[in-house]
């Protein structure tokens, strides 16, 4: 019966890993260190190597009870703002004494980006955050913070919740990720985390590499790391939405609720939207981009979502939805090059 073998050292790897982490009086991510029932902050540092040294915001939350270890991520995308100020917020609002097990929060990875309002990727080495993990300590800035991350952080939770949105230029309406690894133990978990977590569209991801040291997206180095875990999204085109803010904290804390990390019930959505693939619509040429539907609308195939015009107004490409689907986001801003994306469908799965 090695399905139920698995299972049963899976949970001892969890529970093991979740008693050396309450038997720990204090708890130490980068320079921040919390004793039992406290919180401490600090930071990630990123040494220089062949460009700049980077520091990341780190806050421990090391609960007055035992517990599983929880790590919230976000900003690999700077300019995500929605998920960045959800995490400040969060920040705000968790209390050591209360808690149950202890929380690692990382806002803002991505410093260069957020504060020279660069999309999609870190400036220093035009790399995206969340493509390079595990990471390497030889390699350009964003490979050296992967690395460190994944030592730091990803190797000291039981869980991860990497936080995105849609980026300036992207109008997202907001979806989770559930990770299908095919270990039934742990894709329970990390399904019934992505249904605490409460966003009502959820993608079936199916498709991220099996190999812990190829894992390049962070959700997925701790996915392929043993450790049920989850990536959401919602935000949209720079802006910071009361209710996507809200989304993105209730979720964190109704997820917390479902792990026994803090007090209450954790309500779960119980008929969400299943999605079993996403497809890219690209634009086949550079232009003047006008959209003609708008975030989570449903889409028939072949349906126009917008259009491409050249500099004095001459239509050069329509875009139809090359299946039918819910538009995941649709492209926000009228700057538009050739085999950009316009939008991304997701389709539901039947
Ligand atoms: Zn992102």
């Amino acid at each position: 019966m090695p399905r139920l073998i698995t299972a049963v050292s899976l949970i001892a790897l969890v529970l093991a890993g979740s008693v050396i982490a309450q038997e720990r009086a204090t708890f130490t991510v980068g320079t921040a260190t919390a004793a039992r029932g406290q919180r401490g902050t600090g930071v990630i540092a990123v040494p220089a190597g062949s460009d700049a040294a980077l520091n990341a915001s780190v806050v421990v939350f090391h609960g007055a009870k035992p517990g599983p270890v929880l790590a919230l991520v976000s900003g690999a995308h700077g300019t995500e703002y929605a998920s960045i100020i959800a995490l400040e917020r969060l920040i705000g609002l968790l209390n050591p004494a209360e808690l149950a097990g202890t929380v690692i929060v990382v806002p803002l990875v991505n410093v260069p980006s957020f504060e020279q309002k660069v999309p999609h990727v870190n400036p220093v080495d035009g790399k995206s955050m969340n493509r390079f993990y595990p990471g390497r300590m030889d390699g350009t800035q964003t490979e050296r913070a992967s690395f460190l991350i994944t030592r730091q952080v990803v190797e000291q939770c039981d869980h991860l919740i990497d936080l995105h949105g849609g980026d300036l230029d992207e109008s997202l309406r907001p979806y989770s990720y559930w990770t299908k690894t095919g270990n039934e133990r742990q894709d329970q978990v990390s399904r019934e985390m992505v249904l605490a977590f409460g966003l009502d569209h959820i993608i079936i991801s199916t498709d991220r590499p099996k190999d812990p040291q190829a894992s390049r997206y962070l959700e997925n180095t701790a996915t392929t790391r043993g450790k049920p875990s989850i990536t959401v999204e919602a935000g949209h085109a720079g802006t910071v939405e009361a209710e996507d803010v809200s989304a993105l904290v209730n979720g964190c804390l109704n997820v917390m609720r479902y792990l026994r990390m803090l007090p209450g019930g954790a309500a779960a959505i119980e008929h969400p939207v299943w999605l079993d693939k996403v497809v890219t619509l690209a634009s086949e040429q550079t232009g003047i981009f006008y959209p003609l539907v708008r975030r989570g609308t449903y889409v028939e195939q072949g349906m126009k979502v917008g259009y491409v015009t050249d500099y004095v107004g001459k239509v050069i490409f329509e875009a139809r939805a090359p299946v039918a689907g819910v538009v995941l986001y649709i492209c926000a801003v009228p700057s538009m090059t050739k085999s950009a994306t316009i939008a991304n469908i997701g389709v539901v799965a039947r």
